[in-house]
């Protein structure tokens, strides 16, 4: 990885890399709100005497623009750039609850303690990016590439030098190299979300949640990410056909997939949310295709 891109991430739930551009700077995700204050140290030590210009954010769950009101604070001309949908689920009331609430609950399981107050406005998508859109940022830039499956304002962010950023739609590496999925709102735009990163044949990876793809992990990557899909939707589809209900799958579904590794890299709470999206978009999806 060229190191005009950093790895700021501040703290256990969520990563952020910062990307210096000759211009302009700019921070991919921003991490859970817990760790606002130590993502923002990391991103002055890397910046010194520069400003923080432009936070793309990947898509709208609370680990992701959990910290863009403490980015704000400190940098308050900095843009906030996504997707139109996240603009929009960012205007409503109950979606910024429910991230509020969620910040908070992560902050415990983090032993984080007690959240840092902030202001619910500064929560919110500044600039609305599309599919194939390139943001300068002088001597290096970013293509938006629309990958939804995982929420409907999933974007994947490449830059210039070759290093992708595919969103949580195309799955999550973890340290033992074995992909979580996580199609929460559709298994065939996933699949072809995962093509479409794919056919890019990006130099470096960086797997939500995890990293730098190893050069190890990277041919047999995208292939990992199809697979691991597939397998959670055959899954939950066999226990469809015995005769189980959503609630049964996802009993089934904790047994078989929560591992220790998953233990430790995600939040209980986060797990169920996943499985239960990916359960009902299985179901649905079956049906219309029926
Ligand atoms: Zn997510």
């Amino acid at each position: 990885m060229m190191n005009e891109i950093v790895d700021v991430t501040g703290g256990k739930g969520g990563n952020s890399f910062l990307i210096l551009g000759k211009e302009k700077t700019a921070l991919i995700d921003c991490g859970m709100a817990y760790c606002g204050d130590k993502l923002i140290s990391n991103i002055r030590q890397v910046l010194d005497t520069r400003v923080l210009d432009y936070i793309f954010i990947s898509h709208s769950h609370y680990d992701h623009v959990g910290a863009i009101p403490y980015l704000k604070r400190t940098w308050p001309d900095s843009m906030v750039l996504g997707a139109e949908h996240a603009q929009r689920i960012l205007h409503r009331q109950n979606a910024l609850h429910t991230i509020r609430e969620l910040a908070r609950q992560a902050a415990q399981i983090y032993n984080a303690g007690i959240l840092e107050e902030y202001d619910d406005a500064l929560l919110k998508v500044d600039h609305c990016i599309y599919d194939g859109d390139i943001m300068e940022l002088g001597g290096s830039s970013i293509t938006v590439i629309e990958t939804q499956g995982h929420t409907k304002c999933s974007l994947s962010f490449l830059i210039s030098d070759g290093t992708l950023f595919p969103s949580e739609t195309t799955g999550c590496m973890s340290k033992t190299g074995k992909i979580y999925p996580g199609f929460i709102t559709s298994y065939s735009e996933a699949i072809a979300s995962i093509h479409k990163c794919q056919a890019i044949n990006p130099r470096f990876i960086i797997s939500p949640h995890f990293g730098l793809v190893s050069e190890d992990d990277r041919p047999g990557y995208w292939q990992n990410c199809l697979t691991a899909i597939e397998e959670t939707k055959e899954f939950i589809l066999r226990l469809f056909k015995q005769g189980y209900n959503n609630e049964e799958i996802l009993i089934e579904y904790e047994k078989m997939f929560r591992d220790e590794q998953s233990r430790l890299e995600q939040p209980t709470n986060a797990f169920r949310l996943n499985a239960q999206g990916m359960i009902k978009t299985v179901l649905k999806e079956k049906v219309f295709s029926a």
